[in-house]
């Protein structure tokens, strides 16, 4: 139903069948405002002035984060990577994974079906150091040894890594 600007910020607004207004801000960092029938343009600019700190974090987030085709480019040089520290990884801890894929992920780093010997290693890894690489091999690996992440789970990454925290560390960046 038409454009609002708040502090320098387009946005689009939209009327809905919502109960409250809602902000959205798009991959391309667009904004847009979901509004109930009844609110008027007023009240829509009132409620996204009052979250432009959120919008611009929201817009900076959208940024940083370049998209899933870029990471596809970047595969083969990651499987290759994979492919010398997963036997390294393996014939140290004695543990064999079945199979393993690459996927894009957004909230996590790997993953492991431990009842299938199946690991799934984050396309994202790809900008990472090997160091980094390395301790979320090992770390899926020790999945296929315990369930989660307790005092044993713990023992047995630093008894293979003792740095292990670092590369966590920089893996929560
Ligand atoms: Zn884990």
């Amino acid at each position: 139903m038409g454009f609002i600007t708040v502090d320098g910020i387009e946005i689009e607004v939209q009327k809905k069948r919502v109960r409250n207004l809602h902000l959205h801000v798009r991959a391309d960092s667009s904004v847009y405002v979901t509004i109930p029938r009844y609110t008027t343009m007023k009240e829509a600019e009132n409620f996204a002035r009052a979250n432009i700190p959120w919008i611009r974090k929201q817009q900076a987030k959208t940024a940083q984060k370049p998209d899933k085709e870029e990471y596809l480019l970047k595969e083969p040089e990651l499987r290759s990577r994979i492919e010398v520290f997963l036997p390294k990884w393996e014939e140290i801890t004695g543990l064999k994974c079945q199979s393993w894929h690459l996927r894009y992920m957004t909230s996590r780093w790997g993953s492991c079906i431990p009842t299938k010997g199946r690991i799934c290693f984050n396309l994202q890894l790809a900008d990472k150091s090997d160091g980094c690489l390395e301790y979320v091999i090992l770390h899926e690996l020790l999945h296929l040894r315990y369930k989660g992440h307790g005092d044993d789970f713990k023992r047995d990454l630093t008894g293979y890594m003792p740095e292990w925290k670092q590369y966590n560390k920089l893996l929560r960046q």
